[in-house]
């Protein structure tokens, strides 16, 4: 009887560990959720006097208090947001972030919580009219981008590794529309939805017609860290099937 006492209490013991993950914490830092962000992205996240606000923010934090975490959010370059997560320094990449096969080597992505349009912005007056125009031959346009961003890999890919013309590369999506109104570039590949915001906020740019390519957003979760990916994978799961990430979305897309 003693016996069978001190084995069960053995178990207990190794079981209670083992949930603990081996005494390892769930996220970076006990009882928070740290966001990496580059709030330059507008409606998904932009700043609000000292705030980062928006889609993206919104959707961190009903994560977080359905895994009844704190949310911190960190506003950092969009080029670093990945290696912050790779180097478990943040919790979760949330930036209206692209799912992409290149991504996928370095962190783990969640469910997708919606859908981006890579679109290209160009002058009232531009020559340019349709996104086969910057594929002709002898094009030769310079094409003004976010830094690591997927405007930046697909014109990297598409136009300036075939010959057909220059990317420019800037740290703020916005920096790349100013660029454009003074003539630097010849249009701006960018997602969908910071581009109604960048065209609406400057008198004379237009968005194409046509899109350049469609994509999915995710979040970024460590690739090691199992435990996190399925706690913040299954709260969005949970969020998206009662209609909470509609909600956000419709409040800022409309
Ligand atoms: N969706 C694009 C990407 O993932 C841009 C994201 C952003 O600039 N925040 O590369």
């Amino acid at each position: 009887m003693k016996k069978m006492f001190v084995l069960l209490l053995t178990l207990a013991m190794v079981l209670s560990l083992a949930a603990c993950g081996g005494g390892k914490k769930m996220t970076a830092e006990e009882g928070v959720l740290i966001m990496a962000t580059n709030a330059e992205f507008p409606p998904y996240e932009y700043m609000e006097g000292n705030e980062v606000v928006g889609i993206d923010a919104e959707i961190a934090a009903a994560i977080a208090e359905k895994l009844g975490l704190e949310l911190r959010i960190e506003n950092m370059e969009f080029d670093s947001i990945i290696s912050s997560v790779k180097e478990g320094k943040a919790d979760v990449g949330l930036a209206g972030m692209t799912v992409t096969p290149e991504r996928l080597e370095e962190v783990s992505f969640t469910t997708t919580y919606a859908t981006g349009v890579q679109v290209v912005i160009v002058t009232e007056d531009s020559a340019i009219t349709t996104v086969d125009d910057l594929f002709a031959d002898g094009a030769n346009h310079t094409i003004g981008v976010q830094l690591a961003t997927t405007g930046d890999l697909y014109s990297t890919w598409d136009i300036e590794d075939a010959g057909l013309g220059t990317v420019d590369r800037y740290n703020k999506g916005a920096d790349a529309v100013m660029a454009l109104k003074s003539g630097k570039v010849d249009c701006v590949i960018i997602d969908n939805e910071p581009a109604k915001a960048f065209v609406a906020e400057n008198e004379g740019l237009k968005i194409l017609d046509t899109e350049y390519a469609i994509e999915d957003y995710a979040a970024a979760v460590n690739k090691d860290n199992e435990e996190l990916l399925e706690a913040v994978d299954g709260a969005l799961q949970e969020l998206i099937a009662d209609g909470t990430v509609q909600k956000i979305l419709d409040k800022y897309i409309g």
